[in-house]
């Protein structure tokens, strides 16, 4: 058709058009296939990568037989994490480079390293025996965690690791790396340098998996299926002491403070200690927490008219996630402006960890919630790092002294020490102290002794169910507030 010269030159320059832009497209796909497959900053192959050579690592581990292949999954501490969500991406960047080529250097030929997310690091390493092993695994840790310099600055590098072996922990690379990961987030969990996999770890995990899926069923469910329900609130008196003879006690006043426990419906009653830690550490402890101030003024609702009980203030615990939920404040005002809850007469009790995380948003939290009326109690003191001069920049007005140093007394000299200066810089800032934990007499005369007058404890009270907690106040109240003060009282 195109006789013409010049129609086949521009025909032929078409052609030659359309194959450069294939070529490109062909040139960008396997761009792209290489970037898929090679990260950006630490030029390390990736997941992609590693999906591609599953194959051949699994063949070569089986032909011939191997007597085991570690698995090892790294993890990077959160505060590269925080230098990767900075503005300095430079520094999270030169930080994962130098990881990266750290890790290189180490692994011997043959042996496979990835670089599988952002943060994490998979090695699969041939040891010779579990002592090379033993000694590549500190190696690793050893490399990884040295800190990194950065102009005049060095940044630390925490990191966790979690080992699975094959064939002992599993013949496919899935059952490999998952049981590699659940030993890397034990190793998290317990601040452990590594873990490495055990059949233990996985009950664990059932067993948590198990309970977390309780746990949203008895908070979604409806009452009427026992959602909600299962919770109940019990109380445990905090009491101030106008007197103490030798078995006799005075009391000024009782208050107490509102303790959770579940009534799981297969496991029975449940401490918190068993399922707190779980709600916490997945988020359910907002609805939890959400709840509980529901239900406790549902209970304050129902004792409106009864005197004894209205003359008791409590305490309420708030956890450090509860305090940087967005509607804590929102839900207490509510509740104040709509039932029977009393802001002055629910102290909110914190733990010294909610205070230091974000102080700043803190502050202003807990200085909106003094100025709705509540008072803020810091719970545990002493166990945190707080100094007294640093809680005084936060509005709380009681320290409860934590049952580790009441435990002791009053032979344990240190712990004498310490509850002294808590009660005397207390004092001096205004503050009112009282002391938790308190199971024997001798414990309770010291600190009546040092000049402590609010004391909470088993010499007391256990927690108490509403019904029990009414008995408890009529019959203080029916002797005249006089307490008999006797050791196995429980
Ligand atoms: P906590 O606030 O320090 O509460 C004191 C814990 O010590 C309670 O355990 C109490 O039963 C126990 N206890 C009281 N007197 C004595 C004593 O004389 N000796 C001994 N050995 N122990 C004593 P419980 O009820 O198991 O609560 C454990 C923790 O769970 C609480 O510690 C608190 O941090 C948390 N918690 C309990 N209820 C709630 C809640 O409703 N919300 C939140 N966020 N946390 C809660
Ligand atoms: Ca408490
Ligand atoms: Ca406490």
């Amino acid at each position: 058709m195109f006789h013409n010269t010049e129609s086949e030159e521009e025909l032929r320059e078409q052609v030659q058009g359309l194959e450069q832009e294939i070529l490109q497209v062909l040139r960008e796909n396997s761009d792209l296939k290489r970037r898929l497959r090679q990260n950006r900053i630490s030029s390390l192959p990736t997941r992609d990568q590693l999906q591609e050579d599953l194959d051949d690592i699994l063949y070569s581990w089986t032909h011939p037989h191997q007597t085991f292949q570690a698995v090892m999954l790294i993890r990077l501490g959160q505060e590269i994490d925080e230098l990767k969500n900075s503005i300095d991406t430079a520094a999270y960047e030169w930080v994962i480079y130098q990881i990266g080529h750290r890790l290189q250097e180490l692994i011997p030929e043959g042996m496979y390293l990835y670089h599988v997310r952002s943060l994490d690091f998979l090695v699969m390493y041939q040891p010779e025996s579990s002592h090379s092993l033993r000694t590549f695994l500190a190696l690793v840790l050893e490399r990884v965690t040295s800190p990194v310099l950065m102009g005049s600055s060095l940044q630390i590098v925490r990191a966790s690791l979690g080992m699975s072996l094959f064939p002992r922990d599993g013949r496919t690379m899935t059952e490999l790396l998952l049981k590699a990961n659940l030993a890397l987030g034990q190793a998290q969990k317990n601040a452990k340098p590594f873990k490495i996999y055990s059949p233990e770890i996985l009950v664990k995990e059932k067993n948590r998996q198990a309970l977390y899926q309780d746990l949203l069923k008895a908070l979604v469910g409806s009452p009427e299926e026992g959602g909600s329900s299962q919770f109940e609130l019990y109380y445990q008196p905090k009491i101030k002491l106008s007197n103490l003879s030798e078995s006799k006690a005075r009391l000024a006043k009782i208050d107490a403070e509102v303790l959770i426990r579940w009534n799981h419906p297969q496991k029975g009653l449940l401490f918190p200690g068993t399922f707190l830690p779980l709600a916490e550490e997945t988020g359910l402890i907002l609805p939890l927490g959400k709840w509980l101030f529901y239900e406790f003024a549902r209970f304050q609702e129902r004792n409106k008219g009864n005197p004894l009980e209205n003359s008791l203030a409590y305490s309420i615990n708030v956890s450090p996630k509860q305090l940087t939920s967005s509607d804590l404040a929102e839900v207490l005002q509510n509740l104040v402006a709509q039932s029977a809850l009393s802001a002055a007469k629910t102290t909110l009790e914190l733990t010294e960890s909610c205070l230091y995380e974000e102080p700043e948003r803190t502050r202003q939290l807990l200085d909106k919630l003094k100025t709705m009326g509540f008072p803020l109690s810091l719970d545990d003191f002493g166990t945190g790092y707080s100094s007294l001069t640093n809680i005084h920049q936060f509005p709380i007005s009681e320290l409860k002294i934590d049952q580790s140093f009441v435990r002791n007394l009053p032979g344990n000299s240190q712990d004498l020490a310490i509850v002294q200066s808590t009660l005397m810089m207390g004092k001096a800032m205004g503050l009112s102290v009282i002391a938790e934990g308190v199971e024997t007499q001798a414990q309770l005369q010291t600190l009546w002794g040092m000049g402590c007058d609010r004391i909470q404890g088993y010499l007391i009270s256990h927690p108490l169910t509403e019904s029990e907690l009414k008995s408890f106040v009529e019959r203080i109240h029916f002797q005249g507030m006089l307490f008999e003060v006797r050791n196995n009282e429980a």
